[in-house]
């Protein structure tokens, strides 16, 4: 277990990721390209932040690199719908205006959490579907064809789901063929980033296909301002992963930052209260990356495992998979 010192240490920059949450069995996936996915996406933030970039820059860099990496629920190798289709959605949010964007439901667009920021200065917040996508024509993002995210990996992932149940199913979990019944808190696959810049400014950025085998038009929590993502230079960045619809419920990110503003609380305090207390009272699962003003991180979970990874200008690049 690496050291947690680092963590409660005040940064001029400091960066958190996650690749999902759930129960991991340690030796039932090869770990190695998740690790070094995790440090792929480190680095890209991290370059910016040391250089004096912004944190809005640093989670869009971090998530972007995570949507390219297969491993994960998000852009390529996203996980598919009902119809054997990929809806994917992705939001980000800065801490100094509290300027945000999202996009819910798009099927053609290379990295989504790139359009979410394009839609932050648009004037909308959230953007669905198809305006989504005429959107991001407008703008030049990189549109892709619909079969440009699926992975062999995830179409076998899909047929062992529908052969076992009729619902939706969270990521990875149907990929661990030691889960008979399925048991849907088992894995979450989502990416996100929180991040403090040299400047003192936080922003969030997360980005998911949702859940295999969800019902078409399905949105998480990834999309909404406030549960999955959320930002605020008072008091603290938040990108969550989890059961997405008790995440919703439960408010989490914007509940994280309501207990630091109103109550007090540190960092620790309020995610420990939101993911050990709040969520379970909504049977969620799952956790955050959370970074507070002052550069301190936070990475809390109530399910055996997180993808994340962590670095700061204390301490080198860091990722772990277990408690
Ligand atoms: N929260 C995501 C969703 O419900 C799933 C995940 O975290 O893997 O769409």
């Amino acid at each position: 277990m690496p050291s947690t010192l680092p963590l409660t240490q005040a940064a001029d920059f400091a960066l958190a990721i996650h690749g999902g949450a759930g129960t991991i069995t340690p030796g039932s996936a090869d770990e190695a390209p998740y690790h070094t996915a995790l440090h792929g996406a480190l680095a890209a933030g991290q370059t910016i932040l040391a250089a004096g970039g912004t944190a809005l820059d640093a989670v869009v860099a971090a998530v972007t690199a995570l949507e390219d990496a297969p491993q994960f629920n998000a852009g390529f190798g996203a996980v598919f719908t009902t119809d054997a289709t990929h809806e994917l959605d992705a939001a980000v949010m800065e801490g100094t205006k509290l300027a945000a964007g999202a996009v819910a439901g798009v099927q053609r667009v290379r990295n989504p959490v790139q359009l979410a920021r394009l839609v932050m200065g648009s004037g909308a917040v959230i953007l669905s579907g198809a305006g989504a996508e005429r959107f991001a024509r407008e703008q030049g993002i990189a549109l892709v064809e619909p079969d440009y995210f699926s992975t062999a990996a995830r179409r076998e992932q899909l047929a062992f789901v529908r052969a076992r149940t009729q619902g939706a199913v969270l990521d990875h979990n149907a990929l661990s063929k030691a889960i008979a019944p399925l048991d849907e808190r088992s894995k979450l696959g989502t990416v996100g980033a929180v991040a403090r810049d040299r400047h003192g400014h936080l922003a969030a950025a997360g980005s998911t296909g949702g859940m295999t085998n969800k019902r078409v038009g399905r949105i998480g929590d990834t999309a909404v301002i406030g549960a999955g993502v959320y930002a605020n230079d008072a008091t603290c960045a938040i990108a969550a992963t989890g059961t997405g619809e008790a995440f919703l419920r439960a408010c989490v990110g914007h509940d994280i930052h309501a207990r630091m503003l109103y109550a007090g609380k540190t960092l620790e305090e309020a995610c420990q209260t939101v993911i050990f207390e709040q969520l379970p009272c909504v049977d969620g699962i799952g956790g955050v990356v959370a970074v507070d003003r002052d550069g301190r991180i936070q990475m809390v979970f109530n399910s055996s495992g997180m993808y994340r990874g962590w670095v700061t200008s204390n301490s080198p690049a860091q990722t772990a998979i277990y408690r």
